[in-house]
């Protein structure tokens, strides 16, 4: 008999639009005899059948719907569901480098899965999907037949499940610098050492469509972590790039990324905390023809919504300041509170207070190997606009 919580009065609208996490404060009867990570049933205040998901006791987000069916949640309903994933996937044309499995994106709530050809990075983030991490380890390599599995559970998301962070290797060990190829250029990507799983392949499609807007320009790649836009940036024919980011890390790698790809003679790293940076190059009177702005996310919760706005805005404005006449600004944010609504006001602001007028040029989003659930607003975290001035 599967445990059943039954939702307050009202509490299921989210649901019925496809959310899929219930809070805690939404539920009428919790006290089911349900340990964490196992499976339940959802129901609404008529006892009417929701959905059935992961319970967590630990955390706010009680349940995570897996289902809206009442299906048996075996090894073989995980691996059909990976495996619909990877075939949309293939339907793309991804096939070595993508990412596999974006969490409740694609039912798979607190699971990742990046495939960097052979080998593979993993997240297991929901208490649910970490007590079926050997039985998912199993899938990869029953699909795939994985050379090599690697676990980056050092993600600070993990302590609002209740869960340890840890990092290590879920098969043999293996060399996890790996090179990735990306739009006909190559990148090293470190599995274990490099930042979330290795390599943001998410940004894949937006380092392609900055072509038109690099060539025979000085570009400013700021926040550049080991070259993404920097490199697409001078293959694309930019005269010069200046790649800005506050890891040696990153940096020693992005210099072996420019090298690799034969594109050295382009680039320049400086490290630097960009916020400084940009103002050093303000009062240097340094011009750009394009300023790119990929930062990390600057809100993690809408209490500090507020703060990154102004953060936002701030990075804005001065690389506005820098810009110019019929230069471009591309620009990201990859908090998903900073909603692609507030992020253009925060543009529209920062334009505003450095007297400059912007025409939208392209209006992006995250790759489609990271779809975007709809009625699951937390999966569209990331925004990518094109802005020509004018
Ligand atoms: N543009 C990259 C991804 C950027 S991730 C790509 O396309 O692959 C964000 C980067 O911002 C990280 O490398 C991180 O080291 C860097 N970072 C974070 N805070 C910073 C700061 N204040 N100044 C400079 N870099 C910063």
């Amino acid at each position: 008999m599967i445990p059943e919580i039954i939702l307050l009065k009202g509490e299921e609208d989210r649901l019925l639009t496809n959310h899929p996490w219930i809070y805690n404060n939404e539920i009428y009867s919790d006290d089911v005899a349900a340990e964490a990570g196992s499976i339940v049933d959802v129901l609404n205040s008529k006892k009417k059948f929701l959905g059935r998901g992961f319970y967590n006791p630990h955390s706010k987000i009680r349940v995570r719907i897996l289902t809206h069916e009442k299906e048996e949640i075996n090894k073989d309903f995980f691996k059909k569901r990976i495996l619909s994933a990877w075939n949309y996937r293939k339907s793309l044309g991804y096939n070595d480098f993508c990412r596999v499995v974006f969490s409740e994106a694609d039912y798979l709530p607190g699971l990742i899965i990046d495939k960097f050809q052979d080998y593979f990075s993993i997240q297991t983030l929901s208490f649910g999907m970490e007590i079926r991490k050997a039985e998912i380890v199993e899938i990869i390599n029953e699909i795939f037949n994985a050379k090599g599995i690697y676990e980056r559970n050092d993600a600070t998301v993990r302590v609002l499940e209740g869960l340890t962070e840890q990092k290590g290797f879920l098969s043999d060990e293996f060399q996890t610098e790996i090179i990735v190829k990306e739009n006909g250029l190559q990148f090293y990507a470190d599995l274990a050492g490099g930042q979330k799983t290795g390599y943001y392949f998410d940004q894949r499609e937006n380092h392609a469509a900055i072509e038109p807007y690099v060539k025979n320009a000085k570009v400013l790649d700021a926040f550049s972590y080991t070259g993404g836009f920097g490199i697409h940036a001078a293959h694309y024919g930019a005269s010069k790039v200046i790649s800005a980011d506050i890891s040696k890390p990153a940096l020693d790698i992005l210099q072996k990324n420019a090298k690799l790809n034969g594109l050295e003679k382009k680039i320049e790293t400086v490290e630097a905390n960009v916020f400084e940076y940009l103002r050093f190059l303000k009062d240097g009177n340094s011009e750009f023809d394009t300023v790119i702005l990929d930062p990390p996310p600057f809100c993690k919760n809408r209490a500090s919504l507020d703060q990154a706005f102004k953060g936002y805005k701030e990075i804005n404005r001065r690389a506005l300041q820098l810009l110019k006449k019929d230069g471009y600004l591309i620009t990201c944010s990859c908090s998903f509170h900073m909603l692609p609504e507030f992020f253009m006001e925060m543009l529209k602001e920062a334009a505003m207070n450095t007297g400059k007028s912007l025409q939208i040029v392209e209006n992006r989003m995250q790759a489609k190997d990271h779809p975007v659930l709809l009625g699951f607003e937390e999966s569209h975290y990331l925004k990518c606009i094109i802005a020509r001035v004018v």
